[in-house]
C-alpha cells in the first residue's frame, strides 16, 4: 500500500497512512527527511487500512490533521466500532495497531490548500468500497487515487458486483478526465511508476473480473483465468478473497 506526500516549500500534507506503528514509524523517518511542516492527513476512502495510522502518525506530527470527506469519516466511524470489522484488523496485527483509534475530521469543503495551491478532494462513489475519492492536485496535474487506482497488484473486489464494478469503472473515467501525469494508486506493487496506464489497466481488470465470474466457474476457475490474463500483479491474496466473495454472491 501507499502513502503520499504532497510537499510545498515549507509545508506538506500526507495522503492515507499505513496500518502498523512499525510502517507508521517508518512512514514518519521518510517524511520526515523533506523537512516540512506536516499540517495535514487526507484519508481517501473509509478502509481501516488507509487511516487506522492516523493516531500514531500524529504522535510523530502533532500539527496533522486528520481530514477527510464527511462520507468517509461516516465509513470510517462504521469501520472503527463495527465488531467484526475492527475485530479483524486488530487479529491481522496483534499488538501493532494504535489502541485507541483517531478517526479523520470532516472537510466543510471539497477545496483545500497547500501553500495556496488547491487541492481537491474529488467524490468518484465506487472503488472498492463505496464513497470513494481521489485528491486532485491541479499545479502538479497529479491524482493520489486511493483504491479507486490499483497498480500492479490484484484488485480488492470483495464489496462489489457486476453493477458496482462498472460504477467503479466510469470513476476510473472521471479520474482519466483530470488529465493528470501522475496517478499514485492506494495498492501498488513496488517500484511501480505512478504514471496515468494505471487507470486504464484498473478498468480493464475489472471488466475481465467481471466477464470470468459470468462464465459461471468456481473460485479456482476465477482465480487460474485472472492469473493467466495478470500474472504480472503481485498479492494474489486478494484475488482468492474476490474469488471467494464473488462465488458466494451467486447464492
Ligand atoms: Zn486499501
Amino acid at each position: 500500500m501507499s502513502s503520499a506526500l504532497i510537499a510545498g516549500a515549507e509545508e506538506g500534507i500526507l495522503v492515507d497512512t499505513l496500518i502498523t506503528i512499525d510502517q507508521v514509524d517508518g512512514l514518519a523517518e521518510w517524511v520526515r527527511r523533506f523537512g516540512k511542516r506536516i499540517t495535514g492527513v487526507y484519508i481517501t476512502h473509509g478502509h481501516q487500512d488507509h487511516w487506522i495510522g492516523l493516531a500514531r502518525l500524529q504522535e510523530h506530527f502533532p500539527d496533522a490533521r486528520g481530514i477527510a470527506t464527511p462520507e468517509v469519516v461516516e465509513r470510517a466511524r462504521f469501520e472503527a466500532t463495527n465488531p467484526g470489522l475492527s475485530g479483524y484488523w486488530r487479529a491481522s496485527f496483534p499488538g501493532e495497531l494504535p489502541q485507541t483509534p483517531v478517526l479523520p475530521e470532516p472537510l466543510t469543503a471539497a477545496e483545500f490548500e497547500l501553500e495556496g495551491h488547491v487541492l481537491r478532494a474529488v467524490s468518484v462513489g465506487w472503488g472498492d468500497t463505496e464513497h470513494s475519492t481521489v485528491l486532485h492536485i491541479p499545479s502538479a496535474a497529479a491524482v493520489i487515487g486511493g483504491d479507486v487506482v490499483y497498480n500492479g497488484v490484484h484488485m480488492m473486489t470483495a464489496e462489489t458486483d457486476e453493477k458496482t464494478r462498472d460504477a467503479w469503472i466510469a470513476s476510473l473515467d472521471a479520474v482519466a478526465a483530470l488529465n493528470p501525469k501522475i496517478v499514485v494508486a492506494g495498492h501498488k506493487s513496488v517500484g511501480a511508476p505512478d504514471g496515468p496506464e494505471s487507470i486504464g489497466a484498473s478498468q480493464q481488470y475489472l471488466r475481465d473480473f467481471s466477464r470470468i465470474v459470468n462464465e459461471g466457474g468456481g473460485v479456482e476457475e476465477i482465480v487460474a483465468a485472472m492469473l493467466e490474463l495478470h500474472s504480472d500483479r503481485d498479492n494474489p491474496r486478494t484475488l482468492w478473497h474476490s474469488a471467494r466473495t464473488a462465488v458466494a454472491k451467486r447464492g
